[in-house]
């Protein structure tokens, strides 16, 4: 069966091809991408208007392209993917619309999938796929959660950020330094020269006995300290800065996730969404994992932030699993808010 995934919550456009046999993982076929990274730099954030017509004009070349690559037609595809929600009303409607018109064209059914889904199943589609049942880590701009994953469409929500997605933090921290949006990878970059140690920062909740997690007090600190540096403050300073909330974010996000593992007896932790491409946070996170002898999957660098690739393959799991059947109904909607617990088996599907 081969899927064709549309993503197009937020600011970045993708498409994607997926195969999928009966017992088999994921394979991905083609895939192309485009990010609006610098089209919103200059706003300093995501401007939503400006989004959705950017994915109009993008989604068909790009759907062209990674059919191209994957040396298919649209006459090779089974069922049409697209991102349902979680994200911004205007960019969603851009790919439901086009799903369903292209499904409508060629006959084709379509499925609508949950963004946070395609995010959590994308280490699916690594040579080292996570066997279930594991622990989710998903960190990605809008959330920070901890899950129970008992199977495809069994999830089992153990706690949550209560302001801030660790995403978030990283962005609203690289804005204080002036680093651009979205800040997350630039502040990653700029810690590389400094020192960790040289600003105590808060670890929100790290002691508070549950899973949930808070990131607002952290970017307060980081404003807190940014105004006390002299005006025009030295690289050095600045890494030492950046270099002390990345190590903030991290300890926290990795002390959570070991207690996430020791509260569920289970062994196996899945990190998934943007924040996952975190060097530190890798690094951290396998030391960890490896003293306590549990094993860590993650997506494929390039498939942590958004991405078409995770929507054709969170349809193809949730296909292959009996979970959600795609269907000749083109009449679309999208749910810009979207808890992903609810989905699991037995609640309302897609
Ligand atoms: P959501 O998936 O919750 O709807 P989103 O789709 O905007 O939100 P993603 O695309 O999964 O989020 O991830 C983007 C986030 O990941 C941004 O906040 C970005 O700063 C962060 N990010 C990406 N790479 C890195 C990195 N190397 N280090 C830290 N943060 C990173
Ligand atoms: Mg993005
Ligand atoms: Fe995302």
């Amino acid at each position: 069966t081969v899927v064709l995934g549309i993503e197009s919550s937020c600011d970045e456009t993708g498409v994607a091809l997926v195969e999928i046999g009966p017992g088999g993982a994921p394979r991905l076929l083609g895939e192309a991408l485009h990010s609006q990274v610098a089209m919103h730099a200059d706003y300093g954030g995501v401007v939503p208007e400006l989004a959705s017509r950017d994915h109009i004009r993008r989604v068909i070349p790009l759907a062209r392209q990674a059919l191209e690559q994957a040396q298919r037609t649209l006459a090779d595809v089974d069922f049409i993917a697209y991102t349902r929600g979680p994200g911004l009303a205007g960019a969603l409607l851009v790919g439901a619309g086009v799903a369903c018109a292209l499904a409508a064209a060629r006959d084709l059914p379509v499925l609508g999938v949950h963004h946070l889904e395609g995010h959590l199943l994308s280490p699916f589609l690594s040579d080292d796929a996570p066997r279930f049942p594991f622990v989710a880590l998903l960190v990605s701009g809008g959330h920070t959660q901890l899950m129970r994953v008992d199977g495809v469409g069994r999830y089992a929500l153990l706690g949550e950020t209560i302001d801030d997605a660790a995403g978030e933090a990283f962005d609203k921290s690289a804005k204080l330094l002036g680093l651009g949006y979205p800040g997350g990878p630039a502040l990653a970059r700029l810690a590389e020269a400094g020192r960790a140690d040289a600003y105590a920062l808060p670890r929100p909740l790290l002691h508070s006995g549950n899973l949930d997690f808070s990131f607002a007090g952290l970017k307060t600190a980081v404003l807190t300290q940014v105004r006390k540096l002299p005006a025009g403050p030295d690289a050095a300073t600045r890494a030492d800065l950046a270099a002390s909330t990345q190590a903030a974010i991290v300890d926290v996000l990795v002390k959570k996730s070991l207690a996430a593992l020791k509260a569920t007896g289970l062994n196996r932790l899945v990190v998934a969404g943007g924040v996952s491409a975190n060097r530190l946070l890798r690094q951290q996170m396998d030391a960890a994992c490896a003293a306590r002898r549990a094993r860590v999957h993650y997506p494929e660098p390039r498939l942590c932030t958004d991405n078409g690739a995770m929507i054709a393959a969170a349809a193809a799991l949730r296909w292959q699993a009996g979970l959600a059947r795609p269907e000749r109904r083109y009449a679309f909607d999208v749910k810009p808010r979207w808890p992903l617990e609810p989905i699991s088996q037995g609640g309302p599907a897609c």
